[in-house]
C-alpha cells in the first residue's frame, strides 16, 4: 500500500544528537525507542515505551510520519496508511543515549 504523505516530509536532516524523549524528559520519565517526527522534527517514544509519545505527538498534531532514531534503523512509518518506508530524503544519522529501559528489558 503506497503512502500519500510524502510531502508532509519537512525535515532535510536528522539533529547530530538528541538527549531523548522531550517529553519523558521533561517528566522524568524512562522511554525504550525514540522515533522522530518527519514534519516538525519532535522526538518522542516508540509504542512500547509507557508513555508512547510519538503516537500522541501524531495523533495530537496531525503529522503522520516517523522515523526511528535508534542506531542502525532507518525506517520510517505513516500513521495514517500505516506502511513502513525509507526517507533517503532526510539525510545524517543522530546520536542517543542509552534507552533508561533497555538494560532493564534485556537482562
Ligand atoms: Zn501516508
Ligand atoms: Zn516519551
Ligand atoms: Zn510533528
Amino acid at each position: 500500500m503506497p503512502c500519500f504523505h510524502r510531502d508532509h516530509i519537512k525535515l532535510t536532516a536528522l539533529p547530530e544528537s538528541v538527549r531523548g524523549c522531550e517529553e519523558c524528559l521533561a517528566a522524568g520519565e524512562p522511554w525504550l525507542h525514540l522515533r522522530i517526527c518527519l514534519e516538525c522534527g519532535h522526538v518522542g517514544c516508540c509504542d512500547d515505551s509507557p508513555k508512547r509519545h510519538a503516537t500522541a505527538h501524531a495523533n495530537a498534531t496531525q503529522h503522520p510520519l516517523i522515523r526511528s532514531l535508534e542506531p542502525g534503523e532507518e525506517w520510517a512509518w505513516c500513521y495514517v496508511d500505516r506502511v513502513a518506508m525509507l526517507v533517503p530524503q532526510v539525510t545524517g544519522g543522530t546520536l542517543i543515549p542509552p534507552s533508561p529501559l533497555g538494560t532493564r528489558l534485556s537482562s
